[in-house]
């Protein structure tokens, strides 16, 4: 039993939906499979937009229940496609699936998946073509999972029905050194650790969805991705950090240019203020990343300043403004040009002199690095989004990672 998942450029026409359709019915001649799909092309970006063009704050619910509907166009039509090449498949919603989530619109977490009728479907000898990105509240509510949430589709199915594989196909080849359409010398890789994928996908790797790669971690599925185009290639497995026989300082770089900034000025300094500011933005559900608080001469105010994803910045904004005034602040400064670019890598912490490479390269290429942040196996810098691209491929070059493993054991 596997499971195979298509990306939204993989089904972009009927000339590639037809090309997807001879991929799943090849499988199918082996395997029992579910074929998880997005919406073609660009249409979730398409429906986003005509939702703010029709409501300035489009209601959450119905924006879910439009968005959803891109990813019921393209099973119906896979699944057209496999009948015209003699399988037998049907094609299912998230709610026919019986994948329920939280009761939250536009990113929720999916909390139960029953698969009585999928199995019904499967054992009876049909390809199941699974809507991605979607699931339903336990009041029937549809919700959707976040962008890029068909893997995690692909890899709850994947667990809740014991399957062997789960193989994301999309447009590039699998997980390189860095967006090979950033950097063209980018190298791709064997194997990936749950660690460093989730911390990569966490960055701004859009390759795999954060959740995808948790639940993966979790319920050690062998997920691989690899590319729709030249499906004979083996791509990228992700693996336990401890089957893993490479470890490199560096392995990866990434850039995330939907980050945003703001500050909240002149904050006065007084225990407990932290709390009101960060909790007000809780509140709406706004996660905060990288958080810098700056005293000024008198000791008697702070700016403290952080970074937020850019579509939260206009709720962030606002609830930081009545968090101002409530507080005592001066005021809300917000900067959208910004990105972060991030180096994944075991055990950086160890290794000091990585940071301070990584400083000086982008000061000698006059980028100028605004804000930092590290973890155990990350470091990022926050840079104007016009130096992005421009430094992740100074500090790919910097740490060699087109060279090809093994460079160190
Ligand atoms: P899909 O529609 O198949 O889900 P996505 O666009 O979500 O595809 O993800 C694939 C894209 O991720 C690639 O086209 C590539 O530009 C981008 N990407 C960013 N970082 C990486 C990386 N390290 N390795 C591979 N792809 C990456
Ligand atoms: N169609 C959704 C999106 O564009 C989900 C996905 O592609 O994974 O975000
Ligand atoms: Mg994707």
């Amino acid at each position: 039993m596997i499971v195979q998942k298509f990306g939204g450029t993989s089904v972009k026409s009927l000339a590639r939906i037809k090309n997807v359709a001879s991929i799943i019915a090849r499988a199918a001649a082996q395997d029992s499979v579910v074929a998880v799909v997005s919406a073609m092309g660009d249409t979730t970006d398409y429906l986003f937009k005509l939702a703010h063009q029709a409501s300035d704050a489009p209601n959450r619910r119905e924006l879910d229940a439009l968005l959803a509907t891109g990813e019921q166009i393209s099973v119906a039509l896979v699944a057209m496609a496999l009948n015209d090449l003699g399988a037998r498949a049907v094609s299912l919603t998230g709610v026919q699936l019986g994948i329920t989530t939280e009761s939250i619109h536009a990113a929720a977490r999916i909390v139960d998946i029953n698969t009585d009728r999928l199995r019904r479907y499967l054992d009876a000898g049909f390809i199941v073509v699974a809507a991605g990105f979607q699931g339903a509240t336990p009041e029937g509510d549809v919700t959707t999972l976040g962008r890029g949430g068909s893997d995690t589709t692909a890899v709850a199915l994947a667990a809740a029905l014991g399957a062997s594989t789960c193989d994301i196909f999309t447009d590039v080849s699998g997980v390189y050194t860095a967006d090979p359409n950033v950097v063209p010398t980018a190298r791709l890789r064997k194997e990936v650790s749950y660690e460093e994928m989730l911390e990569l996908a966490h960055v701004g790797a859009q390759v795999l969805h954060p959740r995808a790669v948790e639940l993966a971690r979790k319920h050690k599925i062998r997920v691989r991705v690899r590319s729709t185009f030249e499906p004979e290639h083996e791509g990228t497995i992700l693996k336990g950090a401890d089957e893993m026989e490479i470890y490199r300082p560096v392995s990866g770089v990434t850039a995330d240019r939907h980050q945003a900034r703001l500050a909240i000025l002149k904050v006065p300094d007084r225990p407990g203020i932290a709390g009101e500011i960060f909790g007000a933005l809780a509140e709406h559900r706004v996660s905060v990343d990288m958080i810098i608080q700056a005293f000024h001469e008198d000791r008697s105010v702070n700016d403290i300043t952080f970074t937020v994803n850019r579509s939260d910045l206009n709720t962030a904004r606002t609830a930081l403004e009545e968090a101002a005034a409530r507080i005592g602040a001066e005021g809300v400064l917000a900067d959208e040009d910004v990105a972060k670019v991030s180096i994944i890598g075991a055990g950086l912490m160890d290794q000091p002199e990585v940071a301070a490479r990584m400083f000086s390269a982008l000061g000698q290429a006059g980028i100028n690095i605004e804000m930092i942040s590290t973890s155990q196996i990350r470091i990022s810098c926050v840079v104007a989004d016009k130096d992005a691209e421009r430094a992740v491929r100074i500090v790919h070059d910097l740490f060699h990672l087109d060279a090809q493993e093994p460079l160190q054991s």
